[in-house]
């Protein structure tokens, strides 16, 4: 149950109805498509009249089509509704430290499209660079409309101005603040910066194939850093600044390396791929002091090639490997004991070696956590592309989501 928010409410008006009913229609058709109107009035609840009313708008609309008349055996041959997926697009953007990845999705959700490309040095190149492409690939699909730009950021971006509030391994330090402005105006789209381990969560939460029903989802993105975005009672949840869920950046030892966010001791700096690179080096290095006290960003092909010696046996790099595994299962145990969430997915490299990390992380989760919180812990494959597929969820939950009513 929510309080109702007496400085920000909607008052019900006689469409509140339908359109509510019509975003639980939407929805059943993508779940269930291709469906029946009779079936749709089953799953729903709703009279017949009701459904054919709703549904002969989303068709005129183009939001829904009609397919093939099924053949059954006998009696009445009803018509089977699907969506429209062709109709509109959607493009997404997934920016990280050294690639961009850009995709253009169908209102399904399918990708169209998906490309990759070095991360352009600064915001406004990135502008034009992204906005140019948009404009080739819209030619490409002229019989679309295009619904909107979700960019995930490895970084926290403000719910309410769009702007940046904490963003410590981005880069890009001038020009950023107004890039959703200058993305709309280059391209005319409208935009939404979201958080790449939001984004995560998101797409768990839309697209996995965790059971209808679960509603409290963590993504964790191991990268660089460690991200960590919440999808609790269904809600993604942001904080009144946008920075919630900035649990990598929680000091788990007072004496530990300088992190790039200006605290020392970081989960992420025992967790993520930076730290099993640092553990390599310290293992591997004669020396006693190992350069800057800091952390230095890895590219992905550094730490992949960790993984692929550690997967060829090399016995320095598994052990830099199970030691930030160690360290990711210790605050997988603060993460089931504090939110005790259905479902935690791990995003990142590391899921390469998921049998050898994840009794690792279950031995610390056990040993850690005493509350009996019935979490799952799963990996997401690189091939679901989370990040892509959870900004164009993004995108795609103002159609088929909740509406905001009080
Ligand atoms: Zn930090």
């Amino acid at each position: 149950m929510r309080k109702i928010d007496l400085s920000n409410f909607q008052v019900a008006t006689s469409e509140t109805a339908r359109d509510i009913n019509r975003r639980i229609l939407l929805s059943l058709i993508r779940k269930h498509q291709p469906v029946s109107r009779a079936d749709l009035s089953r799953h729903s609840g709703l009279q017949r009249s009701t459904v054919s009313s709703i549904t002969g708008e989303l068709i005129a609309e183009r939001w829904v089509t009609e397919g093939a008349v099924h053949d059954l055996p006998r009696g009445r041959k009803p018509t089977f509704l699907h969506l429209n997926a062709a109709r509109s697009g959607i493009f997404g953007i997934n920016v990280r430290p050294f690639t961009t990845n850009l995709a253009l999705a169908d209102w399904a959700g399918r990708f169209l499209v998906q490309e990759t490309l070095p991360t352009p040095a600064s915001p406004k190149e990135f502008v034009g660079q992204i906005s140019q492409r948009i404009r080739e690939l819209s030619k490409l699909h002229p019989q679309m409309t295009y619904e909107g730009l979700g960019v995930s950021l490895p970084g926290r971006i403000d719910p309410y101005t769009q702007r940046f509030v904490f963003a410590p391994n981005l880069g890009w330090e001038r020009e950023r603040e107004d890039l959703k402005q200058q993305l709309e105006a280059s391209t005319g789209l409208a935009v939404e910066l979201e958080n790449e381990a939001n984004a995560c969560a998101l797409s768990e939460f839309w697209f996995g194939k965790h059971l209808e029903g679960v509603r409290n989802i963590i993504a964790v993105a191991v990268s660089e850093g460690i991200g960590v975005g919440m999808v609790l009672n269904g809600q993604l949840v942001r904080g009144p600044s946008g920075v919630a869920g900035e649990f990598g950046h929680v000091t788990i030892r007072d004496d530990g390396p300088k992190c790039a966010c200006g605290n020392h001791g970081c989960w992420e700096v025992y967790g993520s791929n930076s730290a099993a690179l640092r553990f390599y080096r310290e293992k591997t290095s004669r020396r006693k002091r190992q350069g800057p006290a800091g952390l230095r960003l890895p590219t992905a092909a550094e730490f992949e090639a960790l993984l692929a010696r550690a997967e060829r046996g090399d016995a320095l790099a598994g052990e830099a490997i199970d030691e930030m595994a160690h360290h990711l299962g210790s605050g997988f145990a603060m993460l089931v004991t504090g939110l005790a969430p259905d479902l935690i997915v791990v995003v990142g490299e590391i899921t390469r070696l998921w049998s050898r990390v994840e009794p690792i992380i279950n031995r610390e989760i056990r040993r850690r956590s005493f509350t009996h919180a019935a979490t799952r812990i799963m990996a997401s494959g690189p091939a679901t592309r989370p990040r892509l597929r959870g900004i164009i969820a993004f995108v795609l939950q103002k159609r088929f989501g909740a509406p905001p009513i009080i």
